[in-house]
């Protein structure tokens, strides 16, 4: 239980000017999709937010069909120090207008206004000035001879980061002079449709930007399309599978950012409190809906016992609640999909035989939410070890030796990211060696910069997104 009540601080929902529908972006104008259409909700309330349009195969084709154009006649003449003013612009308005983007993204996601506020928007941003940077320094940056793009990039988003995945596609597939057909995730449509506004804004050139909403099919219908060059896909690893088989034999280019199980790992002599913080930050963080959380803890048997008992004291100080309340840690859950997997998952991880735990915070009466929750006892062939959860549930198990920890966290399909605990370097330098994982944390976790490569190793994807590694899959090189 919360030591003392906190007075409500709500964000204003008055900066986001919501329209009861939208239509989709071609060509640099809204137009009607051809689909049946459907609401985004607010997952807190379960609120309806506005009308969406669905696109079909044929306005999937006018996307298409424009994206091409607008590369053709104009974004692959253009040189790349004018593309950088462009994507510049683009980085200026967000930060201009972050505040609306943020209220609107935790309505729409369900998220606590101070990530959405504090991360989720400036990160959006910087990605944007950082890879502006690029756009006129491509044939420096180590990416092979005569760099040039693919053409029209298809792109395809989750619901867990709107924005900054809208940001880590669109972004370097601009500078380096692509162009780009995106869908957003159905239950996320909201900040993707205002970003096109910001692209009128911008004066970005027609059809360099099209935004697509609908569901899965509408996902397909772009990674179907004979016009689309390459496609980058961050989801789930089922889905990946499809993608990847859907286009072998043709010549798509693909990125692939899938799901992960990371292990948060914490040796004795590790700092116990700024640990328990981390492992906080690691799996309850956007309520645990992060590919790389922190989901299994592996901690070592002789400080186990001490650091669950400070983990669950302080996971009792965790304010759960609306998302638009500044003092909110923990939103709510971003669907009734979402909300029934984890159900099942934790079902599972107590049939199964571990010990369930709960931080007993009151819930609101309407929307999808999840306790915080901690299982321990956990196996490694427990599901809930196995298992992406994607959600604000948190799997412990226990190691007494280094190479125990080691074959522990790489004992999954996945392999996107981990993260040590210890004050010992050598150990930190060992460990980043032998984990299957695309990012290695060190006594942090969870942090994200658009000059970092990120990406994974087996079940959770190939290629990088971030960093100079991050412009590699936009562009083609040699003769
Ligand atoms: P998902 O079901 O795979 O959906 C991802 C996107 O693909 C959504 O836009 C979805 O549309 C679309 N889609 C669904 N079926 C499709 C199909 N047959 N063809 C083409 N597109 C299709 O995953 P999710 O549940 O939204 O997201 C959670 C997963 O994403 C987790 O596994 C998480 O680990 C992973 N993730 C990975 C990273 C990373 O960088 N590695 C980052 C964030 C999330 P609709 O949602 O509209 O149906
Ligand atoms: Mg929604």
């Amino acid at each position: 239980m919360p030591t003392f009540e906190y007075a409500p601080a709500p964000e204003s929902r008055a900066v986001v000017d919501l329209q009861s529908s939208y239509g989709l972006f071609i060509n640099g104008e809204f137009v009607d999709g051809s689909g049946t259409g459907f609401k985004s909700i607010s997952p807190a309330t379960e609120e309806v937010l506005a009308e969406v349009s669905e696109a079909t195969d044929a306005d999937v084709d006018a996307a298409v069909r424009a994206a091409r154009t607008a590369y053709t006649r104009v974004w692959s003449r253009m040189s790349g120090t004018d593309r950088g003013k462009y994507l510049y612009r683009i980085a200026r308005i967000l930060q201009e207008r972050a505040r609306e983007f943020a209220v609107l993204e935790s309505l729409d996601n369900g998220k606590p206004i101070k990530e959405s506020r504090d991360i989720d928007i400036p990160l959006a941003a910087a990605h944007f000035f950082y890879n502006a940077g690029w756009a006129d320094k491509l044939e420096y940056a180590s990416l092979g001879t005569n760099p040039r793009p693919h053409g029209v990039v298809g792109q395809i988003i989750p619901w867990n980061f709107p924005m900054l995945m809208l940001a880590w596609k669109i972004a370097p597939a601009l500078a380096t002079g692509n162009t780009v057909v995106l869908k957003p995730a159905e239950t996320t449509p909201l900040t993707a449709l205002l970003f096109a506004e910001v692209c009128q804004q911008a004066d970005l050139p027609p059809g360099v930007v099209n935004i697509v909403t609908g569901a899965g099919p509408t996902g397909q219908a772009i990674v179907d399309h004979a016009g689309i060059d390459k496609l980058a896909f961050t989801g789930s690893t089922g889905v990946g599978k499809m993608i990847a088989r859907a286009i072998s034999g043709t010549r798509k280019k693909a990125t692939l950012e899938l799901g992960g199980k990371a292990a948060n790992i914490v040796f004795d002599d590790a700092p116990i409190d700024q640990a328990v913080e981390g492992i906080v930050n690691g799996i309850f963080f956007n309520q645990g809906h992060v590919c790389c959380a922190g989901s299994r803890l592996l901690v070592q048997e002789s400080i186990a016992s001490e650091v669950e008992s400070r983990l669950k004291r302080r996971l009792g100080t965790l304010r759960v609640g609306d998302p638009l309340d500044k003092n909110t840690d923990v939103g709510a859950i971003n669907s009734r999909a979402q909300l029934d997997r984890i159900v099942a998952l934790t079902d599972a991880g107590e049939g199964e035989g571990a010990t369930r735990w709960d931080n007993g915070c009151e819930l609101p009466s309407k929307g999808f939410w999840f306790r915080p929750t901690v299982f321990t006892g956990v196996t490694q062939t427990h599901r809930i070890a196995q298992e992406e959860i994607f959600g604000p549930v948190l799997s412990v198990l226990t190691f007494r030796t280094p190479q125990e920890a080691v074959a522990k966290a790489n004992n999954t399909p996945y392999g996107l990211s981990a993260g040590i605990w210890t004050e010992k370097g050598s150990r930190i330098l060992w460990m980043a060696d032998q984990l299957k994982a695309g990012v290695v944390w060190a006594n942090t976790f969870n942090q994200f910069d658009p000059t970092s490569p990120f990406g994974g190793y087996k079940e959770s994807g190939y290629g990088r997104e971030g960093g100079r590694h991050g412009l590699e899959p936009y562009v083609k090189t040699g003769a």
